[in-house]
């Protein structure tokens, strides 16, 4: 006979689930509900609120461009806050519980400040925790670098924290709890009719995260996929009782369409007429790739007349940087660079469009049917994305839900 089997269960909880004492409280019974039903509990919380953008605006007033190490210095201190107060409130319902800082729960990140990824964690401490049989409270969301600096790991980033500890730990379930009950076939907040899914892909959850779903952060999701952690989004408030939405590798029941987003994070960039010549798409996204900048949906028209146009779009935040880079290419002197921001993506996802034609025709005469004009169209096996103007962008997505889900 074998000793007795103790689940290890990892929690992660966001902002407006710890919000204030109330939903403190309210996380603590979840938390110790988990704990007297017999597992060991891993939990990970963000900044209470809107905390992080508190401080975000707080450093606004004494600097337009901070130094990228003090930002993480100050934005670590959100989470530091939850974590001390939420041990606190499950001391209070009887149950020990230690906090600790990302540091002290080992995790050792590179040293790109304000988007550091996660290189390893030491779990020495945890473990010792755990085997005193306290709860073990995680600031999500920060790490240490090389240099004994605090890092933090990007907006969202408590979900990936969450998922690496759970990696690390070998846990045996990973549940993120927040403020809705499930990933839905869109922004539950925004679209009416949206609707709760049981179960994602890996795949479908990674898209969907990346263009523009904020209830997962994408690179949890990448992470989930490649360390196999399967994932349960659930909602706090309903105490953890009511079953929220799996993300594994597969689901049963493929659907064409299993959710439609939306991302104004975005920008396009253009140029008209530059030589219809070898190299030049080269010349442009090489530039850009060496200041890391990322590049979306590209688009090429056919050359006539020995020129030739190019679009391509990027993340908002590197829009100018990416324009100035366009502005010193010597390929493009007298040219014009035309940067507009004014624009949005709109994404269908699904694995099942991979089989069945006809999706995209659908997404169009949806975006036809309300007059919204499409600027770029760019497609995967498992998701159709459109450019259009970022005014009809919920627009868009109302009536492409309802296309597919009515
Ligand atoms: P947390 O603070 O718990 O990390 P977030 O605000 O980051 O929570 O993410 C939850 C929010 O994501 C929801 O309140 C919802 O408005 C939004 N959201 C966007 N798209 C979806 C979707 N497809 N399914 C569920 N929620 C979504
Ligand atoms: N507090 C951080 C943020 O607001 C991290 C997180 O909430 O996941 O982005
Ligand atoms: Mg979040």
């Amino acid at each position: 006979m074998g000793g007795i089997f103790i689940a290890l269960i990892v929690q992660k909880f966001g902002g407006s689930s710890v919000a204030n004492a109330e939903r403190l409280r309210n996380v603590a019974q979840i938390v110790s509900d988990t704990y007297r039903a017999g597992s060991d509990v891993v939990v990970v919380v963000s900044a209470q609120g809107d905390t992080t953008d508190d401080l975000i605006a707080k450093a606004a007033e004494i600097a337009v461009k901070p130094p990228k190490r003090e930002m993480d210095m100050l934005l670590a201190a959100g989470e530091e806050i939850s974590i001390s107060l939420l041990a606190m409130a499950i001391n209070e319902a009887g149950i020990p519980a230690v906090s600790l800082l990302g540091w002290q729960a080992g995790f050792q990140t590179d040293s790109k400040y304000g988007a550091a990824r996660i290189k390893s964690i030491q779990t020495d401490r945890v473990h010792l925790e755990l085997s005193r049989k306290h709860v073990v409270i995680v600031a999500g969301f920060q790490g240490l670098c090389k240099y004994d600096d605090i890092t933090t790991l990007g907006r969202g980033g408590s979900d990936t924290s969450a998922v690496a500890l759970a990696a690390a730990l070998h846990a045996d379930k990973c549940q993120i709890f927040t403020d809705v009950d499930g990933v839905y076939t869109a922004d539950p907040r925004k679209i009416e009719g949206a609707k709760k899914l049981s179960a994602i892909t890996y795949d479908e959850m990674l898209e969907l995260a990346t263009l523009g779903a904020q209830v997962l952060n994408n690179r949890s999701v990448e992470m989930a996929k490649k360390y196999r952690v399967e994932l349960e989004v659930l909602s706090s408030l309903a105490g953890g009782k009511v079953p929220g939405t799996i993300v594994k590798e597969v689901v049963m029941e493929k659907m064409l369409v299993r959710g439609v987003t939306k991302d104004t994070d975005t920008a396009r960039i253009s140029v008209i007429g530059v030589s219809d010549v070898p190299g030049v798409a080269y010349q442009i996204f090489s530039k850009l790739a060496a200041k890391g900048i990322n590049v979306d949906i590209i688009l090429q028209s056919i050359g006539r007349n020995g020129t030739k146009d190019i679009s391509f779009t990027v993340g908002i935040g590197h829009a100018n940087e990416a324009k100035e880079i366009l502005g010193k290419l010597d390929i493009l002197t007298n040219l014009d660079v035309v940067l507009d921001t004014n624009v949005a993506k709109v994404s269908v996802v699904g694995a099942g469009m991979e089989t069945h034609p006809g999706t995209a025709s659908k997404m169009f005469e949806a975006l036809y049917s309300e007059d919204i004009n499409i600027q770029m169209i760019a497609t995967s096996e498992i998701k159709i994305s459109v450019l259009i103007k970022a005014d009809a962008a919920d627009r868009a997505v109302s009536a492409v839900h309802r296309a597919f889900f009515s």
